[in-house]
Protein backbone atom coordinates (compact mmCIF):
# COMPACT_ATOMS: atom_id res chain seq x y z
CA UNK A 1 0.00 0.00 0.00
CA UNK A 2 0.98 3.51 -0.98
CA UNK A 3 2.42 8.49 -0.83
CA UNK A 4 2.21 19.25 -0.74
CA UNK A 5 1.74 22.98 0.09
CA UNK A 6 1.23 26.63 -1.19
CA UNK A 7 2.17 29.87 -1.11
CA UNK A 8 -0.27 31.26 1.36
CA UNK A 9 -0.65 35.07 2.78
CA UNK A 10 -0.91 35.99 6.43
CA UNK A 11 -4.21 35.72 6.71
CA UNK A 12 -4.48 32.67 5.28
CA UNK A 13 -1.57 31.05 8.02
CA UNK A 14 -3.64 32.21 10.62
CA UNK A 15 -7.11 30.58 9.88
CA UNK A 16 -4.88 27.49 8.97
CA UNK A 17 -3.23 27.43 12.36
CA UNK A 18 -6.64 28.17 13.69
CA UNK A 19 -7.62 24.78 11.99
CA UNK A 20 -4.89 23.01 12.89
CA UNK A 21 -5.67 23.08 16.90
CA UNK A 22 -9.44 22.93 16.77
CA UNK A 23 -8.63 19.75 15.01
CA UNK A 24 -5.93 18.78 17.29
CA UNK A 25 -8.75 18.52 20.45
CA UNK A 26 -10.53 16.69 17.94
CA UNK A 27 -7.87 14.33 17.75
CA UNK A 28 -6.94 13.97 21.70
CA UNK A 29 -10.27 13.37 22.20
CA UNK A 30 -10.08 10.20 19.61
CA UNK A 31 -7.15 8.85 21.43
CA UNK A 32 -9.16 8.78 24.47
CA UNK A 33 -12.42 7.62 23.22
CA UNK A 34 -10.63 4.46 21.64
CA UNK A 35 -9.06 4.28 25.20
CA UNK A 36 -12.46 3.82 26.64
CA UNK A 37 -13.66 1.48 23.84
CA UNK A 38 -10.70 -0.44 23.76
CA UNK A 39 -11.95 -3.22 26.01
CA UNK A 40 -15.33 -3.53 24.36
CA UNK A 41 -13.56 -3.97 21.09
CA UNK A 42 -11.21 -6.99 21.96
CA UNK A 43 -14.60 -9.07 23.34
CA UNK A 44 -15.78 -8.54 20.07
CA UNK A 45 -12.58 -9.57 17.99
CA UNK A 46 -12.51 -12.84 20.24
CA UNK A 47 -16.30 -13.52 19.43
CA UNK A 48 -15.90 -13.35 16.10
CA UNK A 49 -13.05 -15.39 16.12
CA UNK A 50 -14.36 -18.00 18.44
CA UNK A 51 -17.45 -18.07 15.28
CA UNK A 52 -15.60 -17.56 12.01
CA UNK A 53 -17.15 -17.70 8.99
CA UNK A 54 -16.60 -18.58 5.26
CA UNK A 55 -17.22 -16.67 2.10
CA UNK A 56 -21.00 -16.26 1.52
CA UNK A 57 -21.94 -17.58 5.00
CA UNK A 58 -21.59 -14.62 7.16
CA UNK A 59 -24.84 -14.69 8.46
CA UNK A 60 -24.19 -13.82 12.20
CA UNK A 61 -20.85 -12.13 11.80
CA UNK A 62 -23.29 -9.36 9.39
CA UNK A 63 -25.88 -9.71 12.15
CA UNK A 64 -23.75 -8.64 15.27
CA UNK A 65 -22.58 -5.73 12.74
CA UNK A 66 -25.88 -4.65 12.12
CA UNK A 67 -26.98 -3.92 15.67
CA UNK A 68 -24.12 -3.01 16.90
CA UNK A 69 -24.20 -0.25 14.07
CA UNK A 70 -27.54 0.45 14.65
CA UNK A 71 -26.90 0.84 18.22
CA UNK A 72 -24.48 3.61 17.63
CA UNK A 73 -27.62 5.07 15.89
CA UNK A 74 -26.10 4.88 12.34
CA UNK A 75 -28.39 4.11 9.30
CA UNK A 76 -28.35 0.62 8.07
CA UNK A 77 -29.00 -1.22 5.06
CA UNK A 78 -28.65 -5.01 5.21
CA UNK A 79 -28.65 -7.55 2.57
CA UNK A 80 -26.12 -6.27 0.33
CA UNK A 81 -24.63 -8.01 -2.20
CA UNK A 82 -25.20 -11.00 -0.13
CA UNK A 83 -24.32 -10.74 3.62
CA UNK A 84 -22.91 -6.93 2.98
CA UNK A 85 -24.02 -4.33 5.42
CA UNK A 86 -23.51 -0.52 5.34
CA UNK A 87 -23.51 1.71 8.25
CA UNK A 88 -24.60 5.47 7.32
CA UNK A 89 -23.04 8.28 9.78
CA UNK A 90 -24.76 11.72 8.42
CA UNK A 91 -22.79 15.30 9.49
CA UNK A 92 -24.94 18.04 9.72
CA UNK A 93 -22.56 20.34 7.76
CA UNK A 94 -21.36 19.90 4.02
CA UNK A 95 -18.12 18.52 4.37
CA UNK A 96 -16.89 15.28 1.48
CA UNK A 97 -18.50 11.70 1.67
CA UNK A 98 -15.87 9.12 2.83
CA UNK A 99 -15.95 5.50 3.13
CA UNK A 100 -14.54 3.11 5.12
CA UNK A 101 -14.65 -0.83 3.81
CA UNK A 102 -14.17 -4.05 5.96
CA UNK A 103 -14.29 -7.46 5.05
CA UNK A 104 -16.25 -10.46 7.21
CA UNK A 105 -14.99 -13.83 5.77
CA UNK A 106 -13.07 -16.89 7.40
CA UNK A 107 -10.86 -19.11 5.80
CA UNK A 108 -10.98 -22.87 5.48
CA UNK A 109 -8.16 -25.15 7.09
CA UNK A 110 -7.97 -27.80 9.08
CA UNK A 111 -4.49 -26.38 11.03
CA UNK A 112 -5.08 -26.05 14.83
CA UNK A 113 -5.78 -22.41 16.64
CA UNK A 114 -2.75 -21.07 18.31
CA UNK A 115 -4.96 -18.36 20.57
CA UNK A 116 -6.76 -19.11 23.52
CA UNK A 117 -10.10 -18.12 22.57
CA UNK A 118 -10.06 -20.79 19.80
CA UNK A 119 -12.22 -20.99 16.86
CA UNK A 120 -15.48 -23.19 17.66
CA UNK A 121 -16.77 -24.22 14.15
CA UNK A 122 -14.45 -26.88 12.94
CA UNK A 123 -12.41 -26.29 9.77
CA UNK A 124 -12.61 -22.53 9.50
CA UNK A 125 -10.69 -19.66 11.55
CA UNK A 126 -9.88 -16.07 10.98
CA UNK A 127 -6.16 -16.89 9.36
CA UNK A 128 -6.45 -13.99 7.43
CA UNK A 129 -7.21 -11.18 10.20
CA UNK A 130 -11.31 -10.00 9.10
CA UNK A 131 -12.14 -10.44 12.94
CA UNK A 132 -9.91 -7.55 13.47
CA UNK A 133 -10.58 -5.93 10.33
CA UNK A 134 -14.56 -5.78 11.15
CA UNK A 135 -13.79 -4.54 15.05
CA UNK A 136 -11.75 -1.98 13.66
CA UNK A 137 -14.48 -0.60 11.56
CA UNK A 138 -16.79 -0.58 14.37
CA UNK A 139 -14.91 1.38 16.56
CA UNK A 140 -14.23 3.51 13.82
CA UNK A 141 -18.05 4.07 13.45
CA UNK A 142 -18.34 4.11 17.51
CA UNK A 143 -15.24 7.09 17.52
CA UNK A 144 -17.09 8.99 14.76
CA UNK A 145 -20.45 8.46 15.92
CA UNK A 146 -19.47 10.04 19.70
CA UNK A 147 -18.06 12.97 16.86
CA UNK A 148 -20.88 13.61 15.42
CA UNK A 149 -21.95 17.57 16.53
CA UNK A 150 -18.30 17.94 14.87
CA UNK A 151 -18.81 16.02 11.61
CA UNK A 152 -19.42 17.67 8.47
CA UNK A 153 -19.74 15.47 5.67
CA UNK A 154 -20.58 11.47 5.52
CA UNK A 155 -19.05 8.83 6.89
CA UNK A 156 -20.14 5.13 5.13
CA UNK A 157 -18.69 1.78 7.11
CA UNK A 158 -18.87 -0.90 4.30
CA UNK A 159 -18.90 -4.62 5.95
CA UNK A 160 -17.93 -6.82 2.90
CA UNK A 161 -19.04 -10.58 2.69
CA UNK A 162 -16.91 -13.23 0.41
CA UNK A 163 -13.41 -11.04 0.15
CA UNK A 164 -11.67 -14.78 -0.07
CA UNK A 165 -13.79 -15.41 -2.84
CA UNK A 166 -12.91 -12.56 -4.87
CA UNK A 167 -16.29 -11.85 -5.15
CA UNK A 168 -17.31 -10.10 -1.96
CA UNK A 169 -16.45 -6.08 -3.91
CA UNK A 170 -18.42 -7.10 -7.36
CA UNK A 171 -21.44 -8.89 -5.67
CA UNK A 172 -22.00 -5.48 -3.56
CA UNK A 173 -21.22 -3.17 -6.04
CA UNK A 174 -23.74 -5.35 -8.41
CA UNK A 175 -26.18 -4.86 -5.55
CA UNK A 176 -26.56 -1.53 -5.91
CA UNK A 177 -23.41 -0.09 -3.31
CA UNK A 178 -22.74 2.87 -5.52
CA UNK A 179 -26.33 3.44 -5.69
CA UNK A 180 -27.51 3.88 -1.79
CA UNK A 181 -24.19 5.50 -1.22
CA UNK A 182 -22.35 8.19 -2.96
CA UNK A 183 -18.76 8.36 -1.37
CA UNK A 184 -15.71 10.59 -2.63
CA UNK A 185 -12.97 8.79 -1.66
CA UNK A 186 -12.83 5.09 0.03
CA UNK A 187 -10.36 3.81 2.49
CA UNK A 188 -9.41 0.52 3.96
CA UNK A 189 -6.81 -2.01 5.52
CA UNK A 190 -5.82 -5.44 5.84
CA UNK A 191 -3.30 -6.70 8.88
CA UNK A 192 0.01 -7.70 7.50
CA UNK A 193 3.46 -8.78 9.65
CA UNK A 194 5.09 -5.28 10.40
CA UNK A 195 5.07 -4.81 13.92
CA UNK A 196 1.55 -4.20 15.70
CA UNK A 197 0.11 -0.41 15.14
CA UNK A 198 2.63 -0.09 12.32
CA UNK A 199 0.64 1.69 9.06
CA UNK A 200 2.22 0.91 5.70
CA UNK A 201 1.17 3.34 2.79
CA UNK A 202 2.14 2.95 -0.92
CA UNK A 203 0.72 5.08 -3.85
CA UNK A 204 -0.27 2.88 -6.90
CA UNK A 205 0.29 -1.19 -6.96
CA UNK A 206 0.29 -2.62 -3.88
CA UNK A 207 0.49 -5.90 -5.06
CA UNK A 208 1.68 -7.68 -8.36
CA UNK A 209 -0.50 -8.35 -11.31
CA UNK A 210 -1.14 -12.24 -11.35
CA UNK A 211 -1.95 -14.23 -14.63
CA UNK A 212 -2.59 -16.95 -16.14
CA UNK A 213 -1.54 -17.20 -20.08
CA UNK A 214 -2.67 -20.15 -21.76
CA UNK A 215 -1.11 -20.55 -25.72
CA UNK A 216 -2.37 -23.64 -28.49
CA UNK A 217 -0.73 -25.71 -30.41
CA UNK A 218 -2.19 -28.54 -32.94
CA UNK A 219 -1.20 -31.91 -32.05
CA UNK A 220 1.32 -32.44 -34.76
CA UNK A 221 3.75 -30.66 -32.50
CA UNK A 222 6.87 -32.02 -31.25
CA UNK A 223 5.89 -31.92 -27.21
CA UNK A 224 9.04 -32.07 -25.01
CA UNK A 225 10.54 -29.66 -28.27
CA UNK A 226 7.57 -26.92 -27.73
CA UNK A 227 7.86 -27.39 -24.03
CA UNK A 228 11.51 -26.63 -24.03
CA UNK A 229 10.96 -23.70 -26.42
CA UNK A 230 8.21 -22.15 -24.32
CA UNK A 231 9.90 -22.48 -21.12
CA UNK A 232 12.80 -20.60 -22.11
CA UNK A 233 10.33 -17.68 -23.40
CA UNK A 234 8.96 -17.59 -20.43
CA UNK A 235 12.16 -17.97 -18.55
CA UNK A 236 13.43 -15.06 -20.24
CA UNK A 237 10.76 -12.68 -18.07
CA UNK A 238 12.55 -13.44 -14.81
CA UNK A 239 13.72 -10.88 -13.48
CA UNK A 240 14.74 -9.11 -9.78
CA UNK A 241 13.58 -12.41 -7.66
CA UNK A 242 15.01 -15.94 -8.90
CA UNK A 243 12.34 -18.35 -8.82
CA UNK A 244 12.28 -20.29 -5.94
CA UNK A 245 9.65 -21.44 -3.56
CA UNK A 246 6.19 -18.87 -2.16
CA UNK A 247 7.32 -18.96 1.88
CA UNK A 248 10.84 -18.16 0.55
CA UNK A 249 9.92 -15.37 -1.50
CA UNK A 250 7.30 -14.18 0.85
CA UNK A 251 9.70 -14.77 3.93
CA UNK A 252 12.17 -11.71 2.04
CA UNK A 253 9.52 -9.07 2.08
CA UNK A 254 9.86 -8.27 5.65
CA UNK A 255 14.00 -8.19 5.46
CA UNK A 256 15.02 -4.81 6.56
CA UNK A 257 17.90 -5.03 3.21
CA UNK A 258 15.88 -6.44 0.74
CA UNK A 259 12.10 -6.26 1.85
CA UNK A 260 9.63 -3.56 0.90
CA UNK A 261 10.18 -1.35 3.31
CA UNK A 262 13.66 -0.45 1.91
CA UNK A 263 14.21 1.91 -0.82
CA UNK A 264 16.54 -0.58 -2.11
CA UNK A 265 13.89 -3.91 -2.59
CA UNK A 266 14.05 -6.62 -4.64
CA UNK A 267 10.28 -5.85 -4.63
CA UNK A 268 10.37 -3.14 -6.72
CA UNK A 269 9.82 -4.21 -10.40
CA UNK A 270 10.24 -7.95 -10.54
CA UNK A 271 8.60 -10.80 -12.80
CA UNK A 272 7.61 -14.49 -10.98
CA UNK A 273 6.94 -17.30 -13.11
CA UNK A 274 5.20 -19.68 -10.26
CA UNK A 275 4.61 -22.32 -12.50
CA UNK A 276 4.75 -23.69 -16.16
CA UNK A 277 3.25 -27.05 -17.58
CA UNK A 278 2.14 -28.47 -21.25
CA UNK A 279 -0.20 -31.36 -21.85
CA UNK A 280 -2.47 -32.40 -24.65
CA UNK A 281 -6.16 -31.70 -24.42
CA UNK A 282 -8.59 -34.42 -25.15
CA UNK A 283 -8.75 -33.62 -28.80
CA UNK A 284 -5.25 -33.88 -29.49
CA UNK A 285 -4.39 -29.90 -29.45
CA UNK A 286 -0.72 -29.21 -26.94
CA UNK A 287 -1.73 -26.61 -24.33
CA UNK A 288 0.68 -24.78 -22.92
CA UNK A 289 0.15 -22.88 -19.50
CA UNK A 290 1.73 -20.76 -17.18
CA UNK A 291 1.19 -18.61 -14.03
CA UNK A 292 3.02 -15.72 -13.28
CA UNK A 293 3.65 -12.39 -11.16
CA UNK A 294 4.29 -9.20 -12.68
CA UNK A 295 4.82 -5.58 -10.54
CA UNK A 296 4.13 -3.55 -14.17
CA UNK A 297 1.05 -3.33 -15.81
CA UNK A 298 2.36 -2.57 -19.09
CA UNK A 299 4.58 -5.69 -19.06
CA UNK A 300 1.50 -7.41 -18.56
CA UNK A 301 -0.39 -5.94 -21.33
CA UNK A 302 2.23 -6.46 -23.88
CA UNK A 303 4.10 -10.45 -22.90
CA UNK A 304 1.47 -12.11 -24.66
CA UNK A 305 1.96 -9.85 -27.98
CA UNK A 306 5.52 -10.33 -27.43
CA UNK A 307 5.05 -13.79 -26.89
CA UNK A 308 3.27 -14.66 -30.04
CA UNK A 309 5.71 -12.87 -32.35
CA UNK A 310 8.51 -14.97 -31.17
CA UNK A 311 6.07 -18.19 -31.76
CA UNK A 312 5.22 -16.72 -35.28
CA UNK A 313 9.06 -16.29 -35.77
CA UNK A 314 9.79 -20.32 -34.94
CA UNK A 315 9.90 -23.43 -36.32
CA UNK A 316 6.28 -24.15 -34.27
CA UNK A 317 4.31 -21.19 -36.27
CA UNK A 318 2.10 -23.45 -38.63
CA UNK A 319 0.57 -25.30 -34.92
CA UNK A 320 0.22 -22.28 -33.20
CA UNK A 321 -3.43 -22.23 -32.62
CA UNK A 322 -3.92 -19.41 -30.00
CA UNK A 323 -2.54 -17.17 -27.00
CA UNK A 324 -4.17 -15.57 -24.28
CA UNK A 325 -4.99 -15.04 -20.51
CA UNK A 326 -7.30 -17.29 -19.11
CA UNK A 327 -7.35 -15.70 -15.01
CA UNK A 328 -5.45 -13.50 -13.30
CA UNK A 329 -5.45 -11.04 -9.94
CA UNK A 330 -5.76 -7.43 -9.73
CA UNK A 331 -4.03 -5.73 -7.16
CA UNK A 332 -5.33 -2.43 -5.29
CA UNK A 333 -3.97 0.74 -6.98
CA UNK A 334 -4.18 3.68 -4.30
CA UNK A 335 -4.86 7.11 -5.71
CA UNK A 336 -0.92 8.64 -5.73
CA UNK A 337 -2.72 12.15 -4.33
CA UNK A 338 -4.97 10.78 -1.39
CA UNK A 339 -2.15 8.05 -0.35
CA UNK A 340 0.12 11.28 0.20
CA UNK A 341 -2.80 13.31 2.24
CA UNK A 342 -3.69 10.22 3.82
CA UNK A 343 0.25 9.81 5.27
CA UNK A 344 0.89 13.76 6.17
CA UNK A 345 -2.32 13.65 8.06
CA UNK A 346 -1.79 11.10 9.85
CA UNK A 347 2.11 11.03 10.24
CA UNK A 348 1.28 14.62 11.78
CA UNK A 349 -0.92 13.19 14.55
CA UNK A 350 0.62 9.77 15.42
CA UNK A 351 4.63 10.32 14.03
CA UNK A 352 6.77 9.05 11.27
CA UNK A 353 7.31 5.65 13.27
CA UNK A 354 3.68 4.39 13.22
CA UNK A 355 3.49 5.53 9.33
CA UNK A 356 5.86 4.55 6.70
CA UNK A 357 6.04 4.10 3.15
CA UNK A 358 6.60 0.95 1.18
CA UNK A 359 8.93 0.62 -1.98
CA UNK A 360 7.78 -2.66 -3.06
CA UNK A 361 5.00 -4.79 -4.57
CA UNK A 362 3.89 -8.12 -2.40
CA UNK A 363 3.89 -10.88 -4.30
CA UNK A 364 0.74 -13.94 -4.39
CA UNK A 365 -1.80 -12.09 -2.27
CA UNK A 366 -4.55 -9.88 -4.03
CA UNK A 367 -7.45 -7.92 -2.52
CA UNK A 368 -11.11 -7.38 -4.16
CA UNK A 369 -10.80 -3.58 -2.64
CA UNK A 370 -9.82 -2.84 -6.21
CA UNK A 371 -13.25 -2.98 -7.64
CA UNK A 372 -14.32 -0.22 -5.46
CA UNK A 373 -11.00 1.54 -6.36
CA UNK A 374 -12.59 1.31 -10.06
CA UNK A 375 -15.39 3.60 -8.90
CA UNK A 376 -13.99 5.67 -6.36
CA UNK A 377 -10.60 6.98 -5.44
CA UNK A 378 -9.44 5.66 -2.69
CA UNK A 379 -6.27 3.91 -0.64
CA UNK A 380 -5.64 0.36 1.02
CA UNK A 381 -3.22 0.42 3.85
CA UNK A 382 -1.68 -2.26 5.44
CA UNK A 383 -1.74 -2.91 9.67
CA UNK A 384 1.23 -4.48 11.42
CA UNK A 385 0.23 -6.85 13.84
CA UNK A 386 3.26 -8.81 14.83
CA UNK A 387 4.56 -8.58 18.09
CA UNK A 388 7.72 -11.03 17.70
CA UNK A 389 8.89 -10.47 21.65
CA UNK A 390 5.17 -12.45 22.11
CA UNK A 391 6.08 -14.85 19.56
CA UNK A 392 2.73 -13.22 17.85
CA UNK A 393 3.80 -13.02 13.82
CA UNK A 394 0.47 -11.81 11.48
CA UNK A 395 1.45 -12.96 7.91
CA UNK A 396 -2.30 -13.53 6.69
CA UNK A 397 -2.78 -17.21 5.80
CA UNK A 398 0.41 -19.15 7.27
CA UNK A 399 -1.05 -21.34 9.72
CA UNK A 400 -0.05 -19.92 12.96
CA UNK A 401 -1.49 -16.73 12.00
CA UNK A 402 -2.53 -14.20 15.03
CA UNK A 403 -2.93 -10.92 15.90
CA UNK A 404 -1.69 -8.74 18.81
CA UNK A 405 -4.87 -7.28 19.29
CA UNK A 406 -3.14 -3.64 20.60
CA UNK A 407 -3.13 -2.99 16.79
CA UNK A 408 -6.93 -2.46 17.07
CA UNK A 409 -6.53 0.62 19.06
CA UNK A 410 -3.97 1.81 16.93
CA UNK A 411 -6.02 1.25 13.88
CA UNK A 412 -9.09 2.75 15.55
CA UNK A 413 -7.21 5.91 17.11
CA UNK A 414 -5.26 6.14 13.10
CA UNK A 415 -8.11 5.96 10.82
CA UNK A 416 -10.86 7.72 12.84
CA UNK A 417 -8.31 10.62 12.73
CA UNK A 418 -7.83 9.92 9.16
CA UNK A 419 -11.88 9.79 8.36
CA UNK A 420 -12.71 12.95 10.78
CA UNK A 421 -10.00 14.71 8.28
CA UNK A 422 -11.30 13.33 5.10
CA UNK A 423 -15.43 14.23 6.40
CA UNK A 424 -14.75 17.54 7.91
CA UNK A 425 -12.29 18.71 4.57
ZN1 LIG B 1 -7.64 -11.03 3.99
Amino acid sequence: MKFRHTLISLFLTTVVSFAQSTTKAHHKKVVQETDAIYKRLVDIRRDLHRHPEVSHKEERTAKIVAEYLKELGLEVKTGVGGHGVVGILKGGKKGRKIAWRADMDAVPTEEPDVVDFKSENKGVRHICGHDVHTTIALGIATILSKQKEELKGTAYFIFQPAEEAYTGAKDMIKGGLFEMIKPDEIYGLHIGPEVTGTINYKANELFAYKKSLKAKFRPNTNIKELEAFMNTLMNSYIRTIESSSPWEIINKIGDPKIGITNKETIFKDYFILEGAQLYTEDNGDRSYNADFLETNRKNVDNILEQIKTKIIASKFKDDFISIAYTGGLLTPINDPKLTAIAAKTMNSFYGKERVQPLYGQVPYFSEDFIFYQQKVPGVFFFLGGSNPEKGIISMPHSPNFAVDESTIKYGVQCFSSLLMERVNG
